[in-house]
């Protein structure tokens, strides 16, 4: 007989960004909240100098991340092939307790354009019938730029966000982005400092005709204090971010911004240690009752709540539908089912450059620092997709986000290891930057999730199988990205360089990084045959469950995702204050 505690309000399963972002949202509306998150407790003084950024255990062995033994997926390339199951994180690697990814992120933030929102709008006014790939199926998002603009704007505020404004209320403004959506404010505070990559990318760049920009970042370029009224200090650009905890309450993270003021609430609380393992439906399968977890001595305890809301990350979310028999499963044979349908992911790759006569000091920086132009995106007036034959775009960037000594970039002739190695660290420390690429991915029939038959998690439960593979247009655009990124760094006149991109017949690799922005699998929609939420991120199937994450994305545009994430999540918490609360029910009729 399972444990049972007492009854809330609302329960949020995972304690990362969205979970945070909405836990507050209802608490400060008065509800009783209760937070269940799989992890450790973790707070900022736990990380704080003098604490060390220690690269081999944060970067290497991964030690505030998820554990693979306890969040393994399963992956394959099509319904042809056995899945493995991730023994170690290679190409994403999610976060794990309170804070979730958002404690280690590198913290690049930026907003999708209006056009991002609206690709299948954009694809079908854009491209001949047939030009693209027949398996693509690319969807609007079911709001638009009007409603989410004030969420941006607000989570911006949150995050302290830094950057330079290019559209204000449809006035283009200098420095910032053209292409960027019309902002109601500027960015909060400016952008971060340039480094020397940055200076010199940003100058090639603009000769070339682009129109460069800083890195929109959620590293603090000054002191800031936000909504909440949660003070964040300056970055001091210390070097070690991107899967690291700040050391100096400089990176907007749930910590820094929200879990203090939130704790604040006496409606609110939270369980560390507590794997929920499924939502429990009620008998007619249209309301949830609560969630069951298994708390820190391995007994199952029943969390009865009026709402549940599934904030556990993308491939977590859509397994705890599956798991729970929320929503018709997706079947990439006929088409139907909505969880699973979707899965996306992005590719990156670059091209690294050797100046002798440089020195970038890459130790001195910020996670998010860099210079980007989004000239190269799915837009009104860009021809390159409809010429070459493929939907999508990439930011284009020169990024430095750490000086790391283990995997530092060196020239291809130089040995991995030994003296030689050493030999090209003197040599050539300090002396490379890199240009680099974040694309879109669009999300095709046979991409998707289900369960894995074979393998289970530490608790006996099938883990979530993910079945994804490069298709043509992704190839397509790698090679035309390549190109493009080998004609700005000829133009810089390095002493070396050599580049890394997909090639036409690339398959996909799960070993080395890319990016932890896995989308889709419970994707938003206008239609409950295409997709598993509607825009309020509410189950259509079950109306009190709600799964806010980077699953809802139908397919993955070129900005970085938790903007977005944490903007649909208060665009959702809006309208669950102020309707469904007082009005339990679908949000949206079929
Ligand atoms: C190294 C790294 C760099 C990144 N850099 C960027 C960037 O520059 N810009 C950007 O936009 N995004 C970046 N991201 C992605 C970003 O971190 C995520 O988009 C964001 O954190 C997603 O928020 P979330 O709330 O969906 O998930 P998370 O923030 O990961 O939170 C999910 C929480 O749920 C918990 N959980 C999972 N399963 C369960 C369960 N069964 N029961 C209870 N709790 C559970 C987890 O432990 C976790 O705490 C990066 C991610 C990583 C790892
Ligand atoms: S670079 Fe800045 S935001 Fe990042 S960890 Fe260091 S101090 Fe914190």
């Amino acid at each position: 007989m399972a444990i049972v505690n007492d009854e809330v309000d609302a329960v949020v399963v995972g304690l990362g960004w969205s979970g945070s972002i909405m836990a507050m949202e209802l608490a400060r509306a008065g509800l009783k909240v209760r937070a269940l998150e799989r992890g450790e407790d973790q707070s900022s003084e736990d990380f704080a100098y003098p604490k060390p950024a220690d690269q081999y255990g944060y970067d290497k062995q991964y030690k505030i991340f998820a554990k693979p033994k306890s969040a393994a997926v399963t992956v394959r390339h099509t319904t042809d092939d056995n899945a493995l199951p991730t023994r170690q994180w290679g190409s994403f690697c999610p976060g794990n307790g309170v804070g979730g990814a958002g404690l280690h992120w590198t913290a690049v933030m930026l907003r999708p354009t209006p056009t991002d929102l609206k690709l299948k709008t954009y694809a079908d006014e854009t491209y001949a019938p047939g030009q693209l790939q027949e398996d693509m199926q690319v969807q609007d998002f079911p709001v638009t730029w009007d409603e989410m603009e004030k969420h941006f704007d607000f989570f911006e505020k949150v995050c302290g966000q830094s950057g330079t404004t290019g559209n204000l209320n449809g006035e283009i403004q200098p420095g910032g982005d053209p292409f960027e959506g019309p902002r109601s404010n500027p960015y909060p505070l400016p952008a971060l400092e340039d480094t020397l990559n940055c200076s010199m990318f940003r100058e090639q760049a603009t000769k070339m005709g682009y129109h460069p920009f800083s890195n929109p970042s959620a590293n603090v370029s000054q002191a800031w204090t936000n909504p909440y009224g949660q003070n964040i200090a300056p970055c001091n650009y210390c070097g070690f971010c991107s899967k690291y905890p700040c050391l100096n309450y400089s990176k907007a993270s749930p910590q820094t911004t929200i879990l203090d003021a939130l704790k604040l609430h006496k409606n609110f609380d939270y369980k560390t240690n507590a794997e929920v393992v499924r939502v429990d439906l009620h008998d007619d399968k249209k309301t949830a009752k609560g969630v069951t977890y298994v708390n820190e001595n391995g007994e199952e305890v029943f969390q009865p709540a009026k709402m549940v809301f599934l904030c556990s990350f993308q491939f977590q979310n859509v397994r705890l539908m599956l798991l729970s028999g929320i929503g018709q499963p997706y079947n990439p044979m006929t088409g139907e089912g909505v969880v699973g349908r979707n899965y996306a992911f992005l590719s990156n790759g670059g091209v690294t450059m050797f100046f002798k006569d440089k020195e970038f000091n890459p130790f001195a920086t910020a996670g998010a620092t860099g210079v980007m132009f989004n000239d190269v995106s799915p837009r009104p007036g860009f021809e390159d997709g409809v010429k070459y034959g493929f939907l999508g775009g990439a930011k284009i960037h020169s990024s430095q986000s750490n000086g790391n000594p283990i995997g530092t970039a060196l020239p291809k002739d130089v040995p991995g290891w030994g003296m030689g190695w050493k030999q090209g660290m003197r040599d050539w420390y300090g002396h490379s930057m890199k240009i680099s690429i974040t694309t879109t991915c669009m999300s095709y029939r046979g991409n998707y999730m289900d369960l894995d038959p074979t393998y289970t998690d530490h608790l006996g439960n099938p883990m979530a199988r993910i079945t994804f593979d490069w298709k043509e247009n992704e190839l397509k655009l790698q090679q035309y990205l390549k190109e493009l990124c080998n004609n700005i760094a000829r133009e810089m006149g390095p002493d070396i360089s050599h580049d890394s991109f997909l090639k036409p017949d690339s398959h996909y690799d799960m070993r080395p990084y890319v990016s932890t922005h896995n989308v889709g699998g419970a994707v938003m929609g206008d239609d409950p045959k295409t997709s598993a939420l509607n825009k309020y991120l509410q189950s259509w199937d079950v109306h009190n469950v709600f799964v806010p994450g980077g699953n809802a994305f139908p397919q993955n545009f070129q900005a970085n995702p938790t903007d977005m994430i944490g903007a649909l999540t208060y665009h959702a918490a809006e309208t669950i204050v102020k309707d469904y609360i007082k009005n339990p029910g679908p949000l949206v009729q079929a």
